[in-house]
């Protein structure tokens, strides 16, 4: 059973709803430089191939701004532009065109210049995402606070929240991200008891690699597990695509959202007579581009196999050597150990066909 999920007003960035009953929505950001029109308009294209939603493009100079009318134009998904620290470059990718805008109010300066920006993205029908973190918080909240502990982040937040919809505006998000993983959850969860404004959730600078995942995996899948979280960026120092790669991850072990393939592969153990992590890569990488949710078993002999395979659409009971390919909990052929992967990929697009 997924997660019961907190009620949320509804939210439209471009042509991508969030909030309300929409899904989970997945986002990343670029990781080129912005005003490489083509580099970035090709990530952006991978990106949204494996499954992202929304892009954020980082905005810091004149020639990022010039960009964007490019970008807009052809991305496939809708484009955020992400502002920090220069206001005008805010106003000025409103009139480029750009569908969101995000800024944390912490690094914008006077309320007065982000009473303007508010009004001019209701005027052009843009939305915002108010992005408060741990590194950008306003002063006289460190002071009060000593540290951008939960309830600064929180108050933060609220603060802001609350000047928009006295701005009359509500087509906004909040992001509330700081890198410490319980804090995180906890102004998440302080914010989400108090308001029914859509939540960005991610664990920001998570890191690399493995560390970098599971900090992400912890933090987002406990807030999710608590209902919160209407759209979601996995940040990790490595290629985007692995974020959304990741994000999806998150969202199917929840059973939130099952886009794509979901292998269960058994850990392998003395009785395994192939080698089962090579082929779990192989199928890996002949079904990256199935979008139907489906659940494959790769079991490394029979001990589990029978059990799982009746759970998993379709699945591999591993011998000496071969294979026996499960649909549906039953046995439908033998296949050698070369021929597995490929066996299996014939199968799920029989399979797909079927559905
Ligand atoms: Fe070992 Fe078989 Fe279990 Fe895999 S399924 S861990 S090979 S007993």
């Amino acid at each position: 059973m997924s997660p019961k999920r907190r009620k949320t007003r509804q939210i439209s960035v471009g042509w991508v709803k969030i909030g309300g009953d929409a899904p989970i929505v997945v986002q990343s950001m670029t990781s080129t430089k912005t005003h490489q029109v083509e580099e970035t308009l090709q990530q952006i294209e991978r990106l949204h191939s494996a499954g992202c939603e929304l892009i954020r493009v980082a905005v810091p100079h004149e020639e990022d701004l010039e960009a964007l009318p490019d970008i807009v134009k052809n991305s496939p998904i809708p484009v955020i532009a992400d502002i920090h620290f220069a206001p005008s470059y805010a106003f000025r990718s409103m009139e480029k065109g750009v569908h969101g805008i995000r800024i944390n109010p912490g690094n914008i300066g006077k309320e007065e210049i982000v009473r303007e920006i508010v009004q001019e993205a209701k005027k052009k029908g843009v939305a915002i995402r108010i992005g408060v973190n741990s590194g950008s918080l306003e002063k006289d909240l460190l002071e009060k606070y000593g540290y951008p502990c939960a309830e600064a982040l929180f108050e933060s937040a609220m603060r802001w929240s609350e000047k928009l919809e006295k701005w009359g505006f509500d087509n906004f998000k909040v992001s509330i991200k700081g890198s410490d993983v319980l804090e995180n959850i906890k102004s998440n969860l302080l914010f989400a008891e108090r308001t029914n404004i859509p939540l960005h959730i991610g664990i920001t600078e998570a890191g690399m690699g493995q560390s970098g995942i599971v900090k992400s995996s912890v933090g987002i899948g406990i807030l999710l597990y608590l209902g919160i979280g209407d759209t979601v960026r996995v940040s990790l120092t490595d290629d985007p695509e692995v974020e959304v790669k990741v994000a999806y991850d998150i969202l199917r072990s929840l059973g939130i959202r099952r886009q794509g393939v979901e292998i269960v592969a058994c850990p392998t153990c003395g009785r395994i007579e192939v080698d089962l992590p090579k082929v779990v890569m192989q199928v890996k990488e002949k079904l990256k581009d199935i979008k139907e949710p489906l659940k494959i078993a790769i079991m490394g002999c029979v001990v589990n196999a029978i059990g799982e395979a009746r759970e998993a659409d379709l699945g591999l009971a591993c011998g000496r050597g071969f294979a026996w390919l499960f649909k549906r909990g039953k046995p439908i052929r033998k296949v050698s150990e070369g021929e597995m992967a490929q066996a299996l990929l014939e199968e799920v697009l029989k399979y797909k066909s079927e559905l």
